[in-house]
């Protein structure tokens, strides 16, 4: 039995409709594409941050993961509002 599973995870890109307001977790502008992996989005963000993920998938992920979670904690801290 042959599973069509992990092996199968082609990572590609592609462009987010401009009526998206999703931002980027690298650079805080503007989401353009997003990042498929075996046919779902894992990741959006600005075209050289989804273009370098799918280069290299294991690190630009880690630092996409750092960014969201940086971003989470200084709104979660912010003094005002
Ligand atoms: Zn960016």
């Amino acid at each position: 039995m042959s599973a069509a599973g992990s092996q199968d995870m082609k990572r590609t890109w592609s462009l987010v409709p401009s009526t998206s307001r999703r931002r980027c977790p690298c650079c805080g502008r503007r989401a353009t594409h997003f990042g498929l992996g075996g046919g779902v989005v894992l990741v959006m963000g600005c075209e050289f941050s989804v273009r370098s993920w799918v280069r290299d998938p294991v690190e630009e992920q880690k630092r996409y993961l750092r960014a969201a979670m940086a971003e989470r904690s200084l709104r979660q801290s912010d003094p005002e509002r």
